[in-house]
C-alpha cells in the first residue's frame, strides 16, 4: 500500500499550499516550518522526504524516534510531538530540536532536571487543549499562565511558544477560532514582560487544516498523512 504513495508530489502539493495560504496572509513562507510527521512510517520514506530537501522530522514515540536517529546518521531536525511520560524524558530530551508536547508543570520540571543533568537547555511548547476536548491532553487555556510563569523560573527549558492539536473536523473553518484563540494567548502573554518568556513559535495545523492554521499565524505546521498517506496501525 504504501509504495503506492508518492511522497515527492506530496510534498510538492504541500509546499504549493504553505505558499498559497502565505500569499493571502501577507506572510513570507520562509517562516513557516513544514514538519514532516513520520510517525509509523519507514526510515526509506523519510529518506524520500530528504531527497526533496525536508530536514524536519515529527514522531510521536520516545522508542521509534531513538531507533530512527540511530538507522538515520545524517543531521536532522527532529521534534517530539506526541503524549509524553515523565519516565521516557531521559530518551527524547538531548535529542530533539524541540518538545511540542508539554502539557503540565510537572512535566516541565522532568525535562528541565533531565536537561540540567546533560547541561543543556532543552527548547519547548506548552500544549494547549484549546476546544477543550476531554479526549485531548494539553494544559486547559486558563492553566496556560500559570504554567508560563513556572516553566519561566527553570534554567534548563526554554517555553519557545504553544502547540495545539485541532479537533477532528470535516472542515477546516471550524478550527479557524481555536488557532485565532492561540496566536492571542501568546501575544497576550509575550505582552506581559515574564522574565525568560518571549515566545516566538506557534505549532499548529495538520493535514486536514494547516492552511487556515498558516492563515492564523502558524510558523510551524505538522503534516504527516498529506506526505506519507494513510497510517496503518499494527
Ligand atoms: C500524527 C500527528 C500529526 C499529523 O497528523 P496528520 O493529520 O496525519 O497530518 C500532527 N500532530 C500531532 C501531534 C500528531 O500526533
Amino acid at each position: 500500500m504504501e509504495d503506492r504513495v508518492n511522497v515527492a508530489e506530496n510534498i510538492d502539493a504541500v509546499r504549493a499550499k504553505i505558499n498559497a495560504a502565505c500569499m493571502r496572509a501577507g506572510r513570507d513562507p520562509a517562516d513557516v516550518t513544514l514538519i514532516a510527521v513520520s510517525k509509523t512510517k519507514p526510515v526509506s520514506m523519510i529518506r524520500e522526504c530528504m531527497a526533496k530537501g525536508i530536514t524536519v522530522f515529527g514522531e510521536n514515540k520516545a522508542q521509534e524516534l531513538t531507533k530512527k536517529i540511530e538507522e538515520i546518521p545524517e543531521p536532522l531536525d527532529w521534534h517530539f510531538i506526541g503524549h509524553l511520560q515523565r519516565n521516557k524524558v531521559k530518551y527524547v530530551a538531548g535529542n530533539v530540536k524541540l518538545i511540542h508536547s508539554v502539557d503540565s508543570i510537572r512535566l516541565a520540571e522532568a525535562v528541565d532536571a533531565e536537561a540540567a543533568k546533560k547541561n543543556i537547555v532543552c527548547d519547548i511548547l506548552a500544549e494547549v487543549n484549546a476546544a477543550g476536548e476531554e479526549s485531548k491532553f494539553g494544559l486547559a487555556k486558563e492553566e496556560v499562565y500559570d504554567f508560563v510563569s513556572a516553566a519561566s523560573s527553570l534554567k534548563h527549558i526554554k517555553l519557545r511558544g504553544l502547540m495545539t492539536i485541532a479537533p477532528y473536523v470535516e472542515d477546516p473553518e471550524e478550527n479557524r477560532l481555536y488557532f485565532r484563540l492561540l496566536r492571542n494567548l501568546l501575544i497576550d502573554i509575550n505582552s506581559k514582560n515574564i522574565d525568560n518568556i518571549n515566545m516566538d513559535v506557534l505549532s499548529m495545523g495538520m493535514t486536514g487544516d494547516y492552511e487556515v492554521a498558516i492563515e492564523e499565524g502558524a510558523t510551524m505546521v505538522r503534516v504527516g498523512t498529506g506526505i506519507f498517506g494513510d497510517r496503518h496501525y499494527l
